[in-house]
């Protein structure tokens, strides 16, 4: 990749995709306000930068992954309170600004409108895949904004992705990536307190999960990642929950969902059902445990 990227917010997820960008051959500056994270893609070839302004120096591209909405708006608008600039006071006309944060569709278009007015363009394009797909480059991306703009974006995305889809303007990536796992939530679920019930009713997990794939219930968490311990080697439910997708996650993720919902006068009563499964499982000390343990939800509960 011919290009020089400043990356910013190198966490979890931030971390390994910015290393695969380097494994592509571009020229990586990076930024977190961790700076142990700094050091770490120092370590493997990147240039460490000690500010946000300092990384997109020169940059041609800006990506960022940062945890929530809040903070890819004071990264690129400022935060009046703190008094501290934003990047669209100092980045370049026609730089392409990637934000790959999983963040509300309102704030990542407020954040869109004010860079594209200064001639700055931006796309919205969260992922899906986890740490082990950043890790490994092979997440998904779902992309909104500008047609040529995503076009240019593609063969960055290529080098930390295996899917890259358009769904359509600034906000639809946001949105498409919220539908997606809320409907994940609701799989899950409906997943658990079926082989729950085979299981109180005397019936092997193995065995109702073979009979399910071929079925009309199937679903991905059958095919790839079973909620019941022990039914499929290398999940998180055969590791104690221990891994993969967190509870608080998938919380923040519903809760965004059921925002757009409210906002779009949309009728999720799944959505809502699921997170409030998830609320009560996460306050019963499971926020940090993988998502598929809403499982325990219905199997603590044995019948007499
Ligand atoms: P994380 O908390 O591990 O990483 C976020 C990083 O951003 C941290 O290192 C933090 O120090 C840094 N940061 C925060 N504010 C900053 C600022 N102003 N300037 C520079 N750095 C800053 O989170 P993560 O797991 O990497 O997730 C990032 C985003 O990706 C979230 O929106 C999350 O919902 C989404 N996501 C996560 C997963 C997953 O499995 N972890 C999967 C898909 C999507």
């Amino acid at each position: 990749l011919n290009y020089t990227i400043a990356f910013i917010g190198l966490g979890n997820m931030g971390g390994p995709m910015a290393a695969n960008l380097l494994k592509a051959q571009a020229k990586v500056k990076v930024f977190d306000l961790v700076p142990g994270a700094v050091a770490e893609l120092k370590s493997q070839g990147a240039t460490a930068a000690n500010s946000a302004i300092d990384a997109v120096d020169g940059a041609d591209i800006v990506i960022s992954m940062l945890p929530a909405g809040k903070h890819v708006q004071s990264l690129y608008l400022g935060d009046s309170e703190r008094a501290t600039a934003g990047l669209m006071d100092v980045l370049g006309k026609n730089t392409l600004v990637i934000d790959s944060s999983t963040i509300d569709a309102a704030t990542s278009i407020a954040v869109g409108t004010a860079l594209s007015e200064k001639g700055i363009r931006f796309l919205d394009a969260p992922v899906s895949g986890g740490t082990a797909g950043a890790a490994a480059g092979t997440l998904t991306f779902i992309v909104g904004g500008e047609e040529a703009a995503y076009q240019s974006a593609l063969p960055v995305l290529q080098a930390m992705g295996k899917n890259i889809f358009h769904a359509g303007q600034n906000g639809a990536g946001q949105i498409a990536k919220i539908c997606n796992n809320m409907l994940l939530s609701v799989l899950m679920l409906g997943t658990s307190e079926a082989l729950q019930m085979a299981i109180d009713n005397g019936l092997d997990p193995k065995v109702m999960s073979d009979i399910m794939l071929q079925s009309s219930g199937r679903n991905w968490t059958l095919e790839l990642y079973n909620p019941c311990p022990d039914v499929m080697p290398n999940v998180p439910s055969s590791n104690d929950y221990k891994g993969g997708f967190m509870v608080d996650l998938m919380r923040k993720d519903l809760g965004l969902a059921l925002d757009t919902a409210l906002k779009s006068h949309s009728s999720t009563p799944m959505g809502a059902m699921a997170q409030n499964l998830y609320n009560m499982h996460s306050m019963q000390g499971n926020g940090q445990r993988d998502f598929s343990s809403i499982f325990e939800l219905f199997s603590a509960q044995k019948p007499k």
